[in-house]
């Protein structure tokens, strides 16, 4: 159980659901693994998982495309929780024939060199990550943007035929700082530059006042194709506070 001492009652009682449900999901799913982007949620998840020893295994997708301040969150939780975070990178010929063929920021010129883009370095190195387990953990909520607003605690990833949990769904961004804050958790800090959201450094830039929190990710695109991928085709299963602290 975390320490609970210094938080409002209000924030202390999701965190003893968020601890409970990852407790389920241990015992439920051996071979579970948490995708990080290293970024503020998943850093609160990290540390809810490795602070308790839970044994949920926590990877990454370094696509090669990261930020040096992202790339050194690996070596800030190895020095905080002496934890090696598994990475996964991009497959290197798919890389270099893509580069070829539309150039290396091509990702810029259309949706579809985009996505493309992304299947390469983040949804192929994600399979991987994934082949075998039967559920994996993302720190998704559902008010970061409107590709998420229908987001469930637990759903079923038909893609993968696994399950999948969001266990972050109903929290809000103050939420989430107010947990980072009372437990010291090591954080991105270009989150402090103007990025709630932090993607790979060429699809990603800072947010101005009154932007939503995604609006700085692929920013030339519309807001309902921001995706990269990883999070399609999941169907909702719903969860009582039951099953969730079983
Ligand atoms: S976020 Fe940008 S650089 Fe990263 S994989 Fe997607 S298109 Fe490529």
């Amino acid at each position: 159980m975390s320490d609970l001492q210094n938080v409002a009652p209000e924030l202390a009682a999701k965190i003893e659901r968020l601890d409970a449900l990852l407790d389920s999901i241990a015992a439920r799913h051996a071979d579970v693994k948490f995708a990080s982007s290293l970024a503020a949620e998943d850093m609160l998840l990290t540390h809810a998982i490795l602070s308790r020893g839970v044994k949920i295994g926590v990877f990454t997708l370094n696509t090669g495309r990261l930020h040096a301040e992202t790339l050194g969150m690996l070596d800030r939780v190895r020095e905080r929780y002496g934890y090696d975070i598994e990475q996964f990178h991009p497959q290197p010929a798919a890389v270099d024939e893509y580069a070829a063929a539309h150039g290396l920021n091509a990702f810029y010129e259309s949706i579809d060199l985009r996505k493309r883009c992304c299947e390469i370095r983040k949804v192929e190195p994600l399979n991987r990550a994934l082949a075998g387990v039967s559920a994996w953990v993302t720190g998704q909520r559902r008010e970061q943007s409107v590709t998420r607003a229908e987001l469930h605690e637990e759903e079923h990833d038909a893609a993968r035929d696994i399950a999948k949990f969001n266990p972050l769904a109903d929290w809000t961004e103050a939420d989430v700082w107010a947990y980072l804050d009372a437990f010291d958790v090591p954080v991105n800090p270009l989150h402090a530059r103007g990025y709630p959201s932090i993607g790979c450094e060429p699809c990603t830039r800072a947010i101005r006042p009154g932007e939503d929190s995604r609006a700085g990710r692929w920013w030339w695109e519309s807001r309902d194709t921001k995706e990269c991928g990883l999070h399609i085709t999941t169907i909702p299963i719903a969860v009582s506070p039951e099953s969730a602290s079983a």
